[in-house]
This record gives structure tokens, sequence and C-alpha cells, in this order.
């Protein structure tokens, strides 16, 4: 049981820094779940709760404001 929730912990999250952001929307029509949508301040930013973790917004950024981070609820999951 605590094994099958560890495996539905994502590794890592996506991160949108909305000051490094300049609104192109590539990230929004790369995310096949709706994940990326404008908060708001009018910035965008990604609702992890619905974020599969694909990656396709993080690749298509062309000034890098997503980022990929380690999930600390993963590591903490792990520590347990
Ligand atoms: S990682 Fe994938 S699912 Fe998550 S916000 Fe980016 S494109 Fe959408
Ligand atoms: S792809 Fe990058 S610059 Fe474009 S809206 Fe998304 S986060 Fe902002």
């Amino acid at each position: 049981m605590a094994d099958e929730k560890k495996k539905k912990i994502p590794k890592f999250n996506f991160i949108l820094d909305a000051d490094s952001c300049m609104a192109c929307a590539a990230c929004e029509w790369e995310c096949a779940d709706d994940a990326v949508y404008v908060d708001d301040t009018v910035n965008y930013a990604i609702d992890l709760n619905n974020c599969k973790r694909c990656g396709r917004c993080y690749r298509a950024c062309p000034v890098d404001a997503i980022s990929r981070i380690p999930n600390p609820e993963y590591q903490a999951a792990q520590a347990n």
C-alpha cells in the first residue's frame, strides 16, 4: 500500500517563472492537459494538479521560463 502511494507522487515539478515569461503562449499550445493557464495576476502559470509532467511546455519555451525541479513531496516520501 505504501509503495503504491509512492509511485503516484511525481518525481519532478514544472514551475513557470512569470518574471521571465514573455507570454508567447507556446507552452499553452503544447499542453494537452490544459495545465497551463493565465492566473488572476494575468501571468501564465502551471496547475500541478493537472500537469502530467510530460515536459512539452518546458521544451517549447523560447526563454527558459519553465524549470524542471525535484518534487519535495516525492523526496519526503522516499525518506519515509
Ligand atoms: S509538463 Fe506537460 S502536462 Fe505539465 S504543464 Fe507542461 S505540457 Fe502540460
Ligand atoms: S512558452 Fe515560455 S515565454 Fe511562452 S508563455 Fe510559456 S512560459 Fe511564457
